[in-house]
């Protein structure tokens, strides 16, 4: 039996792929001895009429025929990696022949893979994203749906849109009730309960003058109480149907909104009630659970779920673990170096009295944050200030870089993702 590869030089030969025919010398097959075209026989059920006929993609097999005749395959842009790899492997080409400025092109589609199915599991742990594949659904699960997954119907949307709204509404009067063009006077019996209170904190005259000054207008309060109650009730509600009560309460964020809104609606239930205000307790509750409301601010994290560039920052995070690890290493050893050597080039007669102060500096200047509260005085200072904001630049980009780039990735990958299933959901239909 003669093999191909150990023919005259000038003997031709005709493949036929896909019905494009090649033609080129046996010779050059020996470049891959291992490949299945050199080990290949006229007894091959595939020879017919002086031809080998083979059903495979006839684009691809050009790129590898052509890697036969180089020594090295190089892969066309416009095909997938995984297609790529298939191939090979029925034409029996090693891998070990991809020149190595095809690599990322041949394994970029093993690390989308990847990360495709890292967004699907993660869609499909979301009790919603199953519930959302049937057909028949009870009046819970419908409404834990309408209220949960504002992608499962029109109403859906846009009732989290009005909540988002209600978010947004409500966190900008709180904010409004700190600027004292919305301020008016405390009633009597108010001011004798700030009197209280500031007894109890231990204010200052100039805090407790300020203070007295710092009721909201009405009609802020009302807007407020108003959208508390709509986003308490959602939130009841949501919590009545939810199917696993455990795993959604157990939430660092929704432990944070239920202490939050219990003490909002606490706090106003002991403001109204004149006789509580009194008691040196309700004046005590009241301050602590003043307190406890800044909690409520958890409640943004509700607008984040909705928007899906923060669900792909949560991925990025959680995947980029080991950049993250690398950039807290970066920052701590260069904090720890340039605050002990400000702290030795400005020493005796400066502000940074010790090294702590000089890694609060270090911090400060190699995030490029710069505050200007600690400044070196001495040249030494000034060239090692110069040194130390050059790295911050410089170094700290790199993981960043990292970082970013894997967001891309994930946002990218989540963007077609979406809409391939928006895709099959419309045929669904
Ligand atoms: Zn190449």
């Amino acid at each position: 039996m003669e093999k191909l590869c150990n023919m005259d030089r000038t003997n031709n030969l005709r493949i036929n792929v896909g019905g494009t025919i090649f033609v080129c010398h046996s010779h050059i097959f020996k470049s891959f001895p291992e490949s299945f075209l050199a080990n290949l026989e006229k007894q091959e059920p595939n020879y017919k009429n002086d031809e080998y006929f083979f059903d495979r993609n006839p684009h691809i097999f050009a790129y590898i025929l052509d890697g036969f005749r180089k020594g090295s395959i190089h892969l066309p842009k416009d095909v997938c990696g995984t297609t790529f790899k298939a191939e090979m492997e029925y034409w029996e080409v090693s891998k070990e022949h991809v020149a190595p400025c095809c690599w990322e092109a041949l394994y970029k589609s093993d690390e989308d893979i990847l990360t495709m199915q890292k967004l699907i599991n993660d869609c499909e742990k979301n009790s919603s994203f199953l519930m959302m594949q049937q057909k028949d659904q009870s009046i819970r699960n419908r409404l834990w749906l309408f209220l949960d997954e504002p992608r499962s119907s029109k109403y859906a949307m846009a009732w989290a849109a009005f909540v988002s709204v209600l978010i947004v509404v409500s966190t900008l009067t709180e904010a409004m009730t700190s600027v004292p063009i919305f301020h008016v006077n405390y009633t009597e019996s108010e001011q004798k309960i700030i009197k209280k209170a500031s007894e109890f904190l231990n204010w200052d005259e100039s805090s407790y003058e300020k203070m007295m000054t710092m009721k909201p207008q009405p009609y802020l309060k009302l807007a407020d109480i108003v959208c508390h109650s709509i986003i308490t009730l959602e939130f009841i509600i949501t919590l009545v149907v939810c199917h696993n009560k455990m795993t959604y309460v157990f939430d660092f964020s929704r432990i944070c909104l239920i202490i939050g809104y219990f003490s909002f609606w606490l706090k106003l239930i002991l403001q109204l009630e004149e006789i509580s205000l009194k008691s040196d307790i309700a004046i005590k509750m009241i301050t602590v659970f003043a307190y406890l409301t800044v909690l409520k601010l958890a409640r943004l994290f509700y607008l984040a779920k909705h928007i899906p560039a923060f669900y792909v920052i949560r991925l990025t995070m959680s995947s980029s673990k080991t950049e993250l690890k690398i950039l807290m290493a970066i920052l701590a050893i260069l904090i720890c170096v340039f605050g002990t050597l400000i702290y030795y080039a400005e020493y005796p007669n400066s502000k940074i009295s010790n090294v702590f102060i000089g890694m609060y500096w270090a911090l400060i200047t190699v995030t490029t944050v710069g505050y200007g509260d600690y400044t070196p005085q001495s040249v030494a200072g000034h060239v090692i200030a110069g040194a130390c904001a050059s790295c911050g630049v410089l170094i700290l980009a790199l993981p960043i870089g990292v970082i970013a780039s894997s967001f891309y990735t994930f946002y990218n990958c989540n963007k077609y993702g979406t809409k391939h299933y928006d895709h099959i959901k419309v045929r669904h239909n």
